[in-house]
């Protein structure tokens, strides 16, 4: 074990702040990765304040880890002291479950290891996520960083990009198409910045009219700013696929009739509350309603080497991790442009 430096919630109604605790040492198959950036997801937030009901404190958040290798166990063949590498939301699972053999880790049938706020079977309390100095994962949980592309900016590829390149591949989406997404957050703009590289017609909804001009930049053919109710219905019947990014309580029927015969509105945001769904949204065009969970290691992989070659990255506002409370009120507020990334150079040592 050694002692580690990380910012943790001790409640959900507390503040994240400094705190040490201990990691292991790394196993034979183990990297140690020095922590150079995180990327902060809505995920986070909603774990350190419980909105899911589920968290085990105290709660280090953090499943965009971006960093150097500086520790490796003798059995790990994929990586060297001083390569980059990246951890995502999974640092382990069942690895024997049709899921897992499929590759994809995300829907472990038992129940896959998240990067935080999981039972560690190492040291029998939680995970401890990327808030942190240092972390140690299983080398087949560990990405390769494309060497290419800003570090930082790679950091969200790890949830945000995962998130919504996994249902983009899993639905097609491609020329011909045309393709919705809705909030302009983390995923959102990593959605839209994916559905315009596989090609599609990308119509982005936004409640903030001040991302307009921004939506355009990273590739939206099209933006619809919501908040006049009128404003979705010339799209009526006109998507074949929409992505849900939205983080907290809207109308997705209003949504679902925007969809063509057959087409689907796949639910990647995940808001605290349940979201209610209206048969006839769904009986007239036969339209399908669907959710995503991130992705498994080998999609990963594939996303950052598609991003390597497309040279995308994430649009991002670097904080130190002191400015990590307040960019989740401005978070709260819609106001990302278009994900916080710490800086971890700004946290302590131990
Ligand atoms: P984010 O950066 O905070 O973006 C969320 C965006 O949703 C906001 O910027 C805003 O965009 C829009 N929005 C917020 N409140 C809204 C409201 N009341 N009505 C309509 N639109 C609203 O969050 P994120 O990190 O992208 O995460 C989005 C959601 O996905 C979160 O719930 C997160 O937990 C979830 N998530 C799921 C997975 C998965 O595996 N499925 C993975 C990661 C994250 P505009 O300003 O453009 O309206
Ligand atoms: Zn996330
Ligand atoms: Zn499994």
């Amino acid at each position: 074990m050694f002692i580690c430096t990380g910012y943790a919630a001790q409640s959900a109604s507390s503040p994240l702040a400094f705190t040490t605790f201990e990691r292991r040492d790394p196993g034979p198959k183990d990297v140690e990765i020095e922590i150079l950036y995180c990327g902060v997801c809505h995920s986070d937030l909603h774990t350190a304040r419980n909105e899911w009901h589920n968290t085990v404190y105290p709660n280090i958040p953090g499943h965009e880890v971006v960093g150097r290798v500086r520790r490796v166990g003798s059995e790990v063949t994929k990586f060297k002291e001083g390569d980059l590498a990246g951890v995502g939301c999974l640092v382990d699972s069942c690895r024997t479950c049709e899921n897992c053999v499929e590759g994809l880790q995300q829907y472990c049938i038992p129940g896959a290891t998240g990067t935080y706020n999981s039972p560690d079977k190492f040291t029998g309390k939680m995970t401890y996520g990327g808030y942190s100095k240092a972390i140690v994962v299983d080398e087949d949980f560990t990405l390769r960083m494309p060497a290419n592309l800003d570090l930082a900016a790679s950091a969200p590829l790890l949830c945000a990009g995962i998130t919504t390149y996994s249902p983009l591949r899993h639905w097609k989406v491609g020329p011909g198409q045309t393709v919705g997404v809705i909030g302009l957050g983390g995923l959102g703009h990593m959605g839209v910045k994916f559905a315009r590289a596989f090609g599609a017609h990308v119509v982005l909804f936004t409640t903030s009219e001040s991302k307009r001009a921004d939506a355009e930049r990273l590739g939206a053919h099209e933006v619809v700013v919501t908040r006049d109710p009128e404003a979705l219905k010339p799209w009526i019947g006109k998507f074949h696929f929409i992505l849900d990014c939205v983080s907290a309580d809207h109308d997705i029927n209003s949504y679902l009739t925007l969809l063509k015969r057959d087409g689907t509105l796949c639910l990647v945001g995940a808001p605290e509350n349940p979201q209610p769904i209206a048969a006839f949204s769904l009986l007239g065009g036969r339209h399908s309603f669907a959710g995503s969970g991130i992705g498994g290691l080998p999609e990963t992989q594939e996303m950052l080497d598609f991003c390597a070659e497309h040279g995308i990255t994430s649009d991002i506002e670097m904080i130190p991790i002191d400015g990590v409370n307040a960019a989740y009120e401005r978070m709260l507020k819609s106001d990302v442009k278009y994900r916080f990334v710490i800086d971890m150079a700004t946290l302590p040592a131990a």
